[in-house]
């Protein structure tokens, strides 16, 4: 007697299993492989109710052709005063509103490395905010404004700067990192022309500094930011060998996965555009 319930236990089981896969497995299949297709209104409403927290709602779009998208390039977020690399607060709150009003998700450096290597995207526009060096105005100025509109941006700081008082300190760099807004990332110790040195002169700017990134913000650091936009293929190989994904220029362009993982191209924001004008020059920008 006691053989036959536990036999028909294990039917009960088996067909339970194979209902549920059938259920839950195959039209996920299927809605996963419409989307690629379609630029559809539920792919960008799903981008910006996940831009935030949960990673696991988001879902990924694969791309036959090559993905390309804008790698925005940013620096100090104050008046420029003649200074081309200076954008004013007001200026790139436009910015980062238009992106908000038109649709595009902003991407974290994990979720740009998935998008390079594994060509799909998870919304149908994309774009990854960078600003370089690690100003103190990035986070009395910057940081506000992104957090009010739930987007993410990247800086990437130079750890010899760390007390010096135009650049952000420790104690602001780790409240940015523990949010979900910033990305703290490695433009290395002393921003010098990395071209210019001896081999182990590079390796101890690019080893040292992601060391104390990692330790300090508990993280494996992922991204080199190239000072200055100065590299070689020397720089290239020692940035993989201490343990980089992936490296940022200053070379204009969408970035892509054929330029190389260490060569990605940005776009460089001048100070001057207005939120239309900042839409049409990033849309055209090839
Ligand atoms: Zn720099």
């Amino acid at each position: 007697m006691k053989k036959k319930w536990v036999w028909l236990l294990f039917f009960l089981l088996i067909v339970e299993v194979a209902l549920a896969s059938f259920i839950f497995l195959n039209p996920f299949k299927t809605k996963e492989v419409a989307k690629t297709s379609s630029s559809s209104t539920e792919v960008t409403a799903l981008s910006t109710e996940t831009s935030s927290t949960s990673k696991e709602k988001t879902k990924w779009i694969e791309s036959d052709t090559e993905i390309s998208f804008p790698i925005l390039m940013y620096h100090s977020l104050t008046e420029p005063e003649g200074n081309s690399l200076k954008v004013p607060p007001a200026e790139f709150k436009e910015h980062m509103k238009w992106l908000k009003d038109n649709g595009y998700y902003t991407l974290t450096p994990e979720e740009a490395y998935i998008v390079l290597t594994e060509n799909k995207k998870p919304a149908e526009k994309i774009v990854w905010v960078t600003l370089d060096d690690g100003y103190l105005n990035n986070y009395t100025e910057g940081f506000p404004i992104l957090k009010d509109l739930k987007m993410k941006a990247t800086i990437s700081y130079i750890t010899s700067k760390l007390g010096s008082s135009s650049y952000f300190d420790l104690a602001q760099m780790k409240e940015m990192a523990q949010s979900d807004t910033i990305n703290i990332e490695s433009h290395t110790v002393s921003h010098l022309d990395l071209n210019t040195l001896e081999d182990s002169h590079i390796t101890s700017e690019l080893k040292d500094s992601k060391a104390w990134f990692d330790k300090e913000l508990s993280q494996n650091t992922s991204l080199l930011c190239y000072p200055a936009g100065r590299y070689d293929e020397r720089v290239q190989r020692i940035a993989e060998e201490v343990g980089y994904k992936m490296a940022i220029t200053t070379e204009p362009g969408y970035a892509k996965k054929s330029d190389g993982l260490f060569a990605l191209k940005r776009v460089r924001i001048s100070p001057g555009y207005d939120g239309n004008a900042f839409g049409e020059f990033v849309t055209s920008y090839q």
